[in-house]
């Protein structure tokens, strides 16, 4: 397999790096209280992050997990059922048993993934839990509803790639990425059955990288 073939192989240390630079800002400037990790890829992401924004003498912040998966359904040409576009299924969602109904009013919610590509999923994501925290919302009478901070969101990815998106974000959101890309296909250690191969040609990946910028 030749190392120069347009995918791009972050290490478990490179990932743990991104993220513990990416922490020191997001501790700084958005104060997470609750994590929601997209499930699978931003799982271990939101674990690193969680050891990052750990204040000592502090209780861990809670890491909630959500599983979405996109779909993408292509009719033939002639079919007039085809569904053209991109869905999203909702496989996962958060657990309100442990979190409280009212678990989203107030508090500031760190969404991790592993990487942003079309934005596709991040969108439904924060749309989705937007839903979520309105309904909880209007289930408070009206003065209760006054005295309560609004809740935060913002977004940590530890890959965005820098490419014309699908879906857009609420403006006010903050966003926070490890790495910018180019539109590189990422080989995620996590995903790898062989670990030691995969070292082997992110250390190659890298020297030819040095090599070429020399
Ligand atoms: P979206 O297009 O909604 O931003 O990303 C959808 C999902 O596609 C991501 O959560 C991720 O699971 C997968 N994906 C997109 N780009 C990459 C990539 O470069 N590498 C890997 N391993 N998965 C990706």
């Amino acid at each position: 397999m030749s190392v120069d073939d347009g995918h791009y192989r972050p290490t478990y240390n490179d990932i743990h790096k991104l993220i513990g630079n990416s922490a020191k800002k997001i501790r700084d400037e958005f104060k997470p209280d609750l994590f929601v990790a997209i499930g699978g890829g931003g799982f271990y992401p939101a674990r690193v992050m969680r050891t990052f924004c750990k204040t000592p003498g502090r209780k861990n912040i809670p890491i909630q997990a959500i599983g979405l998966s996109l779909y993408e359904e292509m009719g033939t040409e002639d079919s007039t059922q085809e569904k053209l576009g991109k869905e999203i299924v909702r496989t996962q969602w958060l657990d309100f048993s442990t979190l409280g109904k009212m678990s989203l009013l107030g508090r500031r919610i760190l969404i991790v993934d592993e990487v942003d590509d079309t934005r596709t999923t991040l969108a439904y994501a924060i749309s989705e839990l937007q839903q979520d925290l309105e309904k909880q919302l209007a289930a408070l009478p009206e003065e209760k509803r006054k005295t309560i901070p609004k809740t935060e969101f913002a977004i940590f990815v530890v890959h965005n790639k820098l490419k014309e998106k699908a879906a857009s974000l609420p403006s006010d959101i903050m966003y926070f990425s490890g790495e910018d890309l180019g539109d590189v296909w990422v080989d995620y250690p996590w995903e790898m059955l062989d670990i030691d191969k995969h070292e082997e040609l992110a250390a190659a990946q890298k020297k030819l990288r040095a090599e070429q910028q020399s």
